[in-house]
């Protein structure tokens, strides 16, 4: 365990996330000192004492290892009555977040490739500079001396930002929208899932419901966005195809007869699931004008893909790709997963070979991240994370892999509990990127978001942003949407 004693509560989250990066495996527990005791039987192997005495301009820390051995530090920062911004270079944020990664670094001899940058949305940060107007090397000098970010992350953030710039073009000018649907039902279950989403076996006979339910929401929301410019609809969840042929028709027809998509860029049905895809199905979402699916192998091993409970073979991802291709979809996502449980480097190669032959539109890679609503989650409580890195050689691989096929950066995020402290990027060739998944990260237009789990979000003249969900709960959300209206009636009023 590690203790972490500050004087002010501004930071925990900030604090703890860092920590936490260098100890993946240890629990961090920071707190206001002497505001909690440590549990008598807890191994600590290392105390930090936080000083945060900026309003004089310096931070001081402490460092208390198992064996005694003691270091301290101080450095200076903007006194806080000075700063106008926590993304100053010298702000007490970020200077107490560089004390510490200096001393952490010197205590593991681990360098995080993102620096100190704990949130989820590095690119922002490029985005906003520069649209400021610096240039890129401003740009990277910023982002290495503030952050620490590794050469790599601040040339990988500065593309994507000029890449979603421009792909963000003629959406910006407050008038645009975009429309999600979520599906919370999926084949069966991962073991690292933490969305909402149920095995689709346990809601025979209520699904049409459910969908009613979302027919009512569509009902009532369409009309507030009439003269609105609707730029993309993606169908998410869970897994969208686990929906029959008819039923996937009936909610095509609903989104179209109800919403002006004369002007949508794209329109995705997320499918994701390889066992969950047929050709009936296919040939509904092609007709019906759907414009991207993805099919996801995650891993080309048939032994991980068990491992990791996805119930489909590697055969079942090649052969629903080939039939979507098939079916004439030419925007076809793949998403893969790197630090599965058990894959080494070479696991990682061989996917990416295998995914090179079947050649994909786009690819989206993610790092592994455990979350604590999956299985997954319990199994590494009991067990430890042995087996479940991603290291910088995977994460290369998977880039060249990408590049090697023709696709680009086009957006990235980063997760809690993310393996390796990486990220998830997705690659596109140039002219089949997905406008919705950059809409999300940068928060440029409002989002319409209908369904059990689903968040809308309302961007607000100034960019202040709201947010509003409905109940993750499938059977509290039909419950609701029976009895009254739908809460985003409200929300966009
Ligand atoms: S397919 Fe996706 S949403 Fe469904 S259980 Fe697996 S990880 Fe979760």
């Amino acid at each position: 365990m590690i203790i972490v004693n500050t004087d002010r509560e501004k930071y925990f989250y900030d604090i703890h996330s860092l920590v936490k990066s260098f100890y993946p495996e240890e629990d961090v527990l920071v707190f206001v000192k002497n505001s909690q005791t440590v549990p008598e039987d807890s191994k600590v192997i290392l105390t930090i004492d936080i000083l945060l005495k900026w309003d004089e301009g310096h931070i001081d820390a402490t460092f208390i290892k198992e064996n005694g051995d003691t270091r301290s530090l101080s450095k200076t920062c903007i006194k806080e009555s000075e700063t106008d911004s926590a993304d100053m270079t010298d702000s007490p944020k970020n200077v107490l977040k560089r004390l510490l990664y200096e001393a952490l670094f010197e205590e593991t001899k681990r360098s995080l490739p993102w620096g100190t940058l704990t949130g989820i949305r590095p690119v922002k940060i490029a985005m906003h500079r520069l649209l400021s107007g610096d240039d890129d090397n401003a740009i990277k000098d910023y982002m290495k001396k503030t952050y620490i970010c590794s050469d790599e992350k601040t040339d990988l953030s500065v593309e994507i930002a000029h890449r979603e710039n421009r792909l963000l073009e003629g959406t910006t000018d407050g008038n645009g929208y975009s429309l999600y649907i979520n599906i919370p039902f999926c084949p069966t279950r991962c073991a690292y899932c933490s969305f909402m989403s149920s095995p689709i076996g346990l809601w025979k006979g209520q699904v049409d419901k459910y969908l009613d339910c979302v027919k009512k929401e569509i009902d009532q929301t369409a009309p507030l966005f009439k003269g609105k410019r609707l730029d993309s609809v993606y169908v998410g969840g869970g897994t969208p195809t686990t929906l029959e042929p008819y039923q996937l028709e009936k909610l095509i027809s609903w989104i179209k007869d109800s919403y002006d998509m004369s002007s949508a860029r794209e329109f995705t049905i997320e499918s994701g699931r390889p066992d969950s895809i047929t050709m009936d199905k296919l040939i509904t979402m092609k007709k019906g004008g759907v414009t991207r699916i993805s099919v996801n192998p995650q891993t080309m091993r048939d032994r991980t893909l068990e491992l990791i409970g996805r119930h489909h073979s590697v055969k079942q991802t090649v052969d629903a790709f080939n039939m979507a291709r098939e079916a004439g979809f030419d925007h076809i996502n793949m998403d893969i997963i790197l630090g599965l449980p058990g894959e080494e480097l070479s696991d990682v190669e061989y996917t990416m070979n295998e995914i090179q032959k079947l050649r994909p539109d786009e690819l989206t890679v993610h790092s592994l991240a455990i979350k604590r609503a999956s299985r997954l989650y319990d199994y590494v409580a009991d067990h430890g994370l042995a087996g479940m890195d991603t290291t910088s050689n995977m994460m290369k691989v998977a880039e060249e892999g990408a590049r090697k096929m023709g696709l680009s950066p086009y957006y990235l995020y980063r997760q809690k509990n993310i393996s390796g402290n990486f990220e998830n990027t997705g690659y596109g060739l140039e002219d089949k990127m997905c406008l919705y998944n950059i809409i999300t990260m940068e928060e440029t237009q409002s989002i319409l978001a209908l369904g059990s789990g689903s968040v809308s979000k309302r961007i607000f003249e100034g960019h202040r942003i709201e947010r509003k969900g409905n109940p993750k709960d499938v059977k509290l959300y039909m419950e609701n949407m029976e009895k009254n209206p739908s809460p985003m009636m409200e929300f966009f009023k």
